[in-house]
């Protein structure tokens, strides 16, 4: 039993128009309100409300800014995050995560929230190092198609074969996976080094199969591990790091230093256009449905963290392998992001509807008790 409090915040990220829209779409879609940063209104009629509503002009500096900065801090400070990127393809996730190819090969003032927290990360812990804290951080990126994993630091694994991944949970309610390639990492530029292997690998595999990546969720996790040593050698109570971290002895070292994990998970996930509009069949009419099972349950899972009825819940973690791999990063100490991305133009209002209602349903979710976690 834990009890425990959650943190869910919702971004809506509303694109420019694309050359093809203008020339299309009649009118705009979406309207804002002068100088209400948090509400917008769809199709001349309908209020949505969410925690930050970024209109086409912003920059990819305000939404990191605003929204991702605060995760970082509480990431350093010991607690799980997410970051999911919902909408339609073509909305605009990857280009704001920042892991599509031509963000991560061409450093730009355009980067997206990847790209800045690596080089954040490294210059926020730092500062912490004449605190007596070392670090060590790993990686790992895994793409999940059709409910089969890849592991996108090991290209040689055949994405056929699947990845012979476990998902475990330990006495303390973290999740292991076991079958993964952490990659440990010193410094930004092998950080950004292994996001580019993994986006090559990623766009290779989506053009060898028609485009796969819209259709699968990305995964890129960073994991934390920092270490305090006493300089007199006693065990001293770390007074930074609240009652919700997890301090274990390290073993491989000394017993007199404490060790504090936490891990940030990027997840791009897969477009969540409705299966009919594509008219798909066969393999396609398979993909979507397990794009559909894995987003349901998403859902599923923040609303029942996010339904305050509900005191001690049954949270659906395991109904997909989605929710079950990041079933410790959401809910329970974890902070989430949710950033709903959309198109503007009246051409896509239905897929823009049905994004903010699932944002909507997101947003609930705020310093509740959760006991029972499984
Ligand atoms: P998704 O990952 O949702 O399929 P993308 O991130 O690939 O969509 O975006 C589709 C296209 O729109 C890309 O060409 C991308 O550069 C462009 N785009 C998306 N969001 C923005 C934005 N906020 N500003 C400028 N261009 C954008």
């Amino acid at each position: 039993m834990t009890a425990s409090s959650s943190s869910v915040r919702v971004a809506v990220r509303i694109r420019p128009l694309t050359e093809n829209e203008k020339q299309h779409c009649q009118n705009n879609a979406i309207a804002f309100i002068p100088n209400n940063q948090q509400q917008i209104i769809l199709g001349g009629d309908r209020p949505f409300t969410f925690d930050y509503v970024y209109p086409p002009n912003s920059s990819q500096q305000d939404v990191y800014n605003t929204c991702v900065i605060p995760l970082l801090n509480k990431f350093i400070e010991g607690y799980n995050s997410t970051i999911l990127a919902y909408g339609q393809t073509g909305s605009g996730k990857t280009y704001s995560m920042g892991i599509g190819l031509d963000s991560v090969m061409n450093a730009s003032t355009n980067d997206g929230i990847v790209p800045r927290f690596i080089d954040s990360l490294f210059s926020s812990l730092e500062s912490k190092k004449s605190l007596n804290y070392s670090f060590q951080i790993c990686v790992s990126f895994l793409e999940l198609h059709n409910e089969d994993l890849v592991d996108l630091l090991c290209p040689n694994v055949k994405r056929k074969e699947g990845l012979n991944l476990t998902i475990r949970e330990d006495s303390q309610g973290n999740i292991c996976w076991t079958g993964v390639r952490e990659e440990v990492v010193s410094n930004p530029t092998e950080l950004m080094g292994l996001l580019q292997k993994g986006s090559i690998a990623r766009t290779t595999a989506s053009t060898d199969m028609n485009s796969t990546s819209s259709r699968s969720h990305a995964i890129f996790s960073i994991i934390l591990k920092q270490f305090k040593v006493e300089s007199d050698g006693t065990f001293v109570e770390n007074t930074i790091l609240s009652d919700q971290t997890v301090f274990s002895p390290n073993n491989s070292t000394t017993q007199h230093t404490k060790r504090l994990v936490s891990k940030f998970h990027f997840v791009d996930l897969a477009g969540s256009e409705r299966l009919k509009r594509t008219n798909a069949v066969g393999d396609r009419a398979k993909e979507g449905i397990s794009i559909n099972t894995g987003l349901l349950a998403l859902g599923n899972v923040i609303s029942a963290l996010g339904d305050e009825s509900r005191r001690v819940s049954h949270i659906p973690y395991r109904d997909s392998k989605l929710t079950r791999l990041l079933q410790d990063s959401l809910g329970g100490n974890s902070q989430t992001l949710m950033l709903a991305c959309a198109s503007p133009a009246d051409t896509n209002v239905t897929e823009t509807l049905n994004t903010l209602k699932y944002a909507n349903r997101a947003r609930n979710i705020r310093n509740r008790v959760v006991i029972n976690q499984e």
